[in-house]
Parts: C-alpha cells; structure tokens; sequence
C-alpha cells in the first residue's frame, strides 16, 4: 500500500461528494426516521497503525438499524457457537431485506443473519440463552465498544413496533416451521431494541474494531470471539451485508461491511481499519446512497481493498 495521507482522502471525497445530485429517500417506512435531517453526512476512520480520521457529521449519533445485526450475531455465536447454523445459514438471499419469499420454501430457516428474518432468530437465540436479554445485549455492545454511553431509542423501538406487519409476517412463519421457541412479541421486542440503537460514527467504527483484529478488543486486548469466527462474521458481511446489493458493494467497494436504513455503513478491512459512513438517503435496495459513492471513492483512491 502506497503511504496515504488520510485527511486528504476525505478532503478530496468531500469535495467530490458535495456537488453530486442524491437521488435517495431516506427511510420512512419507520416513520421516527423520517424526523432526521436526510443531508447529514459524517466518516470516520479508525486505523490500527495510523489513528483516526474524520469528516463532517461523524460526531452526531443517529439510529444504527441493522448494522448492530453483527452485534447480535457476535454473542449469539459466543453463547451457542456452531449450533446456530441449523437455525440459520450463511449464504447471500439476492432478495429485499424484509422479504418473504424464501422462508416459505425454505422451511422456515432464514438464508442468513443480517436480513430480518435471520436476525429475528438470532434473537430468539438470545431470548433463550440470556436471562435479561436486552440488558445483557446492550452491556456486551457497550463493551466491544468500550463506550459505557451508548444507549437505545426508545421512539425509534416504538415506531418500528407501531408498523411491523412485515416483521410479524416473519416471525409467525418462522414459528409455524418450529424455527422460533420464545414469545414471538418479546422477540419482536428485542429485535426493535436491537435495531434502535445509537452510534455516531466514530463510535460505530470502534465496535467493529474487534473484526479488523482478528476478534481481540483494542481496548482491554482479550479476545471477544476468536480469529476463526471473526472470520466467519467477516465472510458473512462480505456474502450478506448488503442484502441483494451485496454483489454490487464487493465490486464497488472491496471490503466487508454492513448497512442499516438509517443511512450508516460500516466496512472492515482485516488488518487494517474499520470505516463508518453516515447519510441517510437510501437508494432503492435500502443502502445509503452517498456512503456508498464515499467508499467507493475510498477504496479507489486509497487503491487498496480486500481483492
Ligand atoms: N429495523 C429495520 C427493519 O426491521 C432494519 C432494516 C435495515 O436496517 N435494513 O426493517
């Protein structure tokens, strides 16, 4: 890798960015998102050797969605290891993030953890190995964070839990197949718990520090989860994070990452660093339009990705 000057980088991809017309929308489907100004942008770089890196909104928290689906399947892989592939698999849907279409001929098992349905059985999967399950969710959160602060939004739960039809659709057929064993409100319950945690971006690209690490916790130094299943968290964000974009991301981008519809990404590259990118006008598959144009600038200029 060529030595990269970081803050020029994101001068030049600001710069580049500004004068782009975004045709995205920011989500409403979940109507609280929608209160959020959709033109906010911030990135942030967090570097093993070289440090942080930052521009724009990077401070500001916002709502992270299902990017904290790593998260979740982080401690449930710690809590249940291999034994959570029979419940979900690890193959990209090439389908909407909510859709439906395949758990019907597939039994009942989600493709993968990051679409709905499959972060709705890890939560299950959390429902029954934990006893206060959103408590021991957040506190494992804060950890890998190493940011006691970080919090729910109890209006963001709320309003996904007002209009979840599609999320209910999900899990009622899931439990019709026996591939949900815990209350299906309190699992729905969590699920919105999960997703409406906030992060800033600077936040968001320490959390997922411990997948450039190999799974060690930059803070403390102890392993979160060990090299081969950060591995597989990798894998999967590569295969999945992106839903049926996911093709599109590795050839744009190169690198593992994750997005949410409140408009933040975050990418990994093993090794090296880990990046968050906030703006919250999605495009049609649910991605955040300009973090997905400022990684792609990212990787181009800095001429270095996982491939
Ligand atoms: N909470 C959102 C939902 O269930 C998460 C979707 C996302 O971020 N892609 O629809």
């Amino acid at each position: 890798m060529k030595d990269i000057n970081f803050n020029t980088i994101f001068n030049d991809i600001f710069i580049e960015l500004q004068p782009m017309e975004n045709p995205g929308v920011a989500a409403s489907y979940i109507p609280e998102l929608a209160k959020i100004d959709p033109d906010k942008f911030g990135i942030h770089l967090s570097h093993v050797d070289k440090g942080d890196f930052y521009q724009g909104d990077s401070n500001e928290r916002f709502s992270i969605q299902s990017i904290s689906k790593v998260f979740s399947l982080t401690l449930a892989m710690r809590l249940i290891g291999g034994n959570l592939w029979s419940r979900v698999g690890v193959e990209p849907s090439g389908t909407a993030f909510n859709s439906l279409v395949q758990l019907e001929v597939e039994n009942g098992i989600p493709r993968n953890p990051f679409i709905n349905a499959g972060a709705i059985v890890v939560c299950d999967v959390l429902m029954t190995y934990l006893d206060n399950p959103k408590v021991e969710l957040l506190d494992f959160i804060r950890t890998i964070a190493n940011n006691p602060s970080l919090e729910y939004n109890q209006r963001v739960a709320e309003s996904e839990k007002n209009t979840s039809d599609r999320n209910k659709a999900l899990i009622y057929l899931m439990r019709d197949f026996g591939n949900i064993h815990n209350d299906v409100d309190e699992v729905l319950d969590l699920y919105f718990y999960l997703c409406s945690i906030e992060m800033n971006c600077c936040e968001l690209a320490h959390s997922f520090m411990f997948l450039v690490t190999a799974g060690m916790d930059e803070a403390s130094g102890e392993m979160i989860i060990s090299p081969s299943q950060a591995k597989r968290i990798n894998a999967i964000m590569q295969l999945c994070g992106f839903y049926d974009e996911a093709g599109e991301f590795a050839f744009k981008v190169g690198l593992p990452g994750k997005s949410g519809v409140g408009g933040g990404i975050v990418a990994v590259h093993p090794g090296k660093y880990a990046i968050a990118v906030w703006s919250p006008r999605l495009n049609r598959k649910g991605n955040s339009y300009m973090g997905m144009k400022a990684l792609e600038l990212f990787t181009t200029k800095t001429e270095d990705s996982i491939f």
